[in-house]
């Protein structure tokens, strides 16, 4: 068997893994985003599979040049099949509206949207007599799944993105015991994200506050995941605020709706479905601005979306509060750290104040070491994260044998 990384190696963005056992798979061909946009390797050959681990576009975000050429099925799951068609299209109308070209043809993408073929968690499907696929919840966003290729003996389990904590969406990842090979994700390698229940109670005092004193609470949110865990966690603890959701956040509620079953409690994202204002009209954009409430809007770095527009017409007394990861040369990284946000190519002073609250979709270290643990696998391969040399050698000092491959680095396994 044979691995080779075509991007996520030694960064977060762009992941790409190719297995060779028997067939040719790619797992996840995802962008790398920022000032501007990174591709993975360029394809060699043919391959006889796509396998996407979730819709966010550093998974996903470069899959429809592999339909350039190829024409082979895509598996993942059924949210993610409609997450991802979401997410590149979004993508491609931000690049067009920056004036960047798409690197893949509207052709490609059909191709690609029509190469789905969904796979229920758990429900192993035999590739050929030999390699059989298994897709296993990761708990990350909804749909989201760790790839589990059984081929030469071998189990190789791929986390893509993942969560062990649970959350309001999500149970937690479905671990899996003794794995031959593991392909982890390492965002957080070296960090531990707070309590997840005391990060949700600081949130409600945050905007409770905010409200109290006559303003607004503007959350500018990822669509998939974060913004339907923020309606969860206000609707059960603040039902008596006014919510508004605002942007792509909208849809992807709705699409994250439609599964039922790739969720925690369904109900609760019902419930608060009910106690939220669907933002539809410039007439409702200026009722969301007129009176204390909450605002949820994306995009979660504030590039794109209404979220920043909102940052404009909040009144003094507003505050906003950013929960997510924020990539750097976004605005929502130039407006934690120096205030400042670029509005149609004009640096904007933003004078409200600006709070950060790390809820994060990713496991932290603790969750990875009990990963490893758990999975106890003969080789990892650490990849997706800016410290995974660091990682891969701590690993070794605990008697794993690891390592943190460069781009384009090959492997037999
Ligand atoms: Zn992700
Ligand atoms: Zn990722």
């Amino acid at each position: 068997m044979r691995l080779t990384f075509c991007g996520a190696a030694r960064e977060v963005g762009r992941s790409a893994i190719l297995l060779e056992a028997g067939k040719r798979l790619m797992l996840d061909y995802g962008v790398k985003l920022g000032a501007r946009s990174e591709y993975p390797m360029p394809l060699q050959g043919s391959i006889d599979a796509y396998i996407l681990s979730h819709a966010h576009l550093d998974h996903c975000g470069s899959a429809p040049l592999l339909y350039e050429t190829a024409n082979v099925p895509c598996f993942t799951t059924y949210p993610t099949e409609a997450l991802s068609s979401l997410l590149i299209r979004d993508s491609m109308k931000v690049a067009r509206m920056r004036g960047e070209q798409v690197p893949f043809s509207s052709f490609s993408l059909k191709k690609y949207e029509s190469a789905f073929i969904p796979l229920g968690f758990r429900k192993p499907f035999q590739l050929s007599g030999d390699v059989r696929l298994t897709l296993l919840d990761a708990g990350h966003i909804p749909g989201s799944a760790m790839v589990e290729v059984y081929a030469e003996h071998k189990r190789v389990l791929y986390t893509g993105d993942l969560k062990l904590e649970p959350t309001r969406l999500h149970a937690g990842a479905d671990l899996e015991e003794k794995v031959d090979i593991l392909i982890m994700e390492s965002t957080y390698s070296d960090t531990d994200h707070p309590e997840r229940s005391k990060l949700e109670k600081q949130l409600v005092k945050e905007i409770r506050e905010t409200i109290e004193q006559g303003g607004i609470a503007l959350l500018p949110s990822f669509a998939v995941g974060r913004s339907q865990e923020l309606l969860i966690v206000l609707s059960e603890l603040l039902p008596e605020a006014e919510v508004w959701l605002d942007g792509m956040s909208k849809t992807a509620t709705q699409i994250v709706s439609d599964y039922p079953s790739y969720l925690r409690d369904a109900n609760a994202l019902r419930k608060a479905i009910r106690n939220t204002d669907m933002v539809e009209t410039e007439a409702q954009r200026r009722k969301a601005t007129s009176a204390p409430g909450v605002i949820v809007s994306s995009a979660g770095m504030l590039d794109g979306g209404p979220a920043i527009s909102y940052l404009l017409r909040l009144n003094e007394l507003s505050k906003i509060i950013l929960t997510g990861y924020q990539i750097e040369g976004t605005n929502a990284r130039s407006l934690l750290e120096t205030g400042i946000v670029n509005v149609d190519g004009i640096p904007t002073q933003i004078k409200l104040p600006v709070k950060y609250l790390d809820m994060s979709a990713h496991a932290g270290r603790s969750e990875l070491l009990k990963l490893v643990k758990k999975a106890n696998p003969e080789k990892i391969f650490c990849i997706h994260g800016d410290a995974c040399e660091a990682f891969a050698q701590e690993l070794c000092g605990m008697g794993y044998e690891a390592y943190a491959p460069a781009m384009g680095n090959t492997f037999e396994v």
